[in-house]
């Protein structure tokens, strides 16, 4: 695999509000099928990066590439429809209609993909473990249910990537358990997993972290040996900021150490953000 076989290529991409570099000059590749966790402080920029992978925002300068293709090469209907069929979004907050059961909920995001199909939309949420909670509305469901809908919704288009930002962030550690399962059957099915958390149970589920720090790369962290094996086999490089030659450098010298997630796990304390 090249460089450019990469799902997902980001390089140099920043994003910039008047004096304040929300990403700055971020360089990193994500091959089909990864799972990468995005931590770091609130503010540090994690969502301006999920928003500009996910279409729904454009980088200040740099680009970013899906399949090969330049996003800002795309004209917007172009980029409609890799919104509409490439990506699934997750969010923190559920975004379900309140006086919507939970199949039409799902239906709901069928109709904006014009392929509204009841039974398909009970398939999802058999998926999602929620085949009896089908005609219920959002407020009779508890908040990992919620959630649930919001991945069954996320799923309709099978996409071929799934961006979560936040998703555990309402929700209890039983629920939580039970998305990140849910994450590692979508893992497993080939689904490429791009999720934002402050939690470091939940980044420790991920084959690979990425840490950033006021909008630059900070750390990074594999916990998946072999697919980092495979990853680097293929030609894929560590995420960087600034120009490869100060920048691209192996996880385990990073000049700035990486918050040990194994020692901030749910079970003992706190996550990234004290
Ligand atoms: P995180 O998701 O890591 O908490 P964000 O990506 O939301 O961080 O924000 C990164 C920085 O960019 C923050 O300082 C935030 O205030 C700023 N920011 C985000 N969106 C905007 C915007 N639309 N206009 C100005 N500043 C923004
Ligand atoms: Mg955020």
């Amino acid at each position: 695999m090249k460089g450019s076989d990469m799902l997902l290529e980001l390089d140099h991409i920043s994003k910039i509000y008047g004096d304040l570099k929300a990403v700055d000059d971020l360089n990193l590749t994500v091959p089909q099928g990864q799972w990468l966790a995005i931590v770091g402080s609130s503010g540090s920029g994690k969502t301006t990066l999920m928003n500009m992978i996910g279409c729904m925002d454009t980088p200040s300068k740099g680009s970013v590439m899906l399949e090969g293709r330049k996003l800002e090469d795309l004209s917007a209907k172009q980029l409609a429809d890799v919104r509409k069929n490439m990506i699934g979004l997750v969010f923190q907050k559920f975004y379900l209609v309140p006086h919507l059961t939970a199949v039409e909920n799902v239906m709901v995001a069928q109709y904006y993909h014009s392929v509204v199909n009841e039974r398909q939309a009970l398939e999802a949420l058999e998926r999602v473990g929620l085949k009896e909670r089908a005609h219920h509305l959002p407020g009779q469901l508890s908040g990992g249910e919620q959630q649930r809908v919001c991945i069954a919704r996320a799923l309709i288009n099978c996409p071929k990537i799934i961006l979560a930002d936040e998703p555990t962030g309402n929700l209890d550690e039983k629920n939580e358990r039970i998305v990140l399962d849910l994450f590692r059957d979508l893992h497993e099915q080939g689904t490429t997993i791009i999720v934002v958390t402050h939690d470091a149970l939940v980044a420790s589920q991920a084959e690979r972290e990425i840490m950033l720090g006021h909008g630059v790369l900070v750390g990074e962290k594999w916990n998946d040996e072999a697919a980092r094996t495979a990853y680097e086999q293929a030609g894929g490089k560590p995420a960087f900021t600034g120009s490869s030659a100060e920048g691209a450098q192996r996880a385990d010298d990073l000049p700035i150490g990486f918050a040990d997630p194994t020692k901030s796990a749910k079970t003992g304390g706190e996550a990234y953000e004290a």
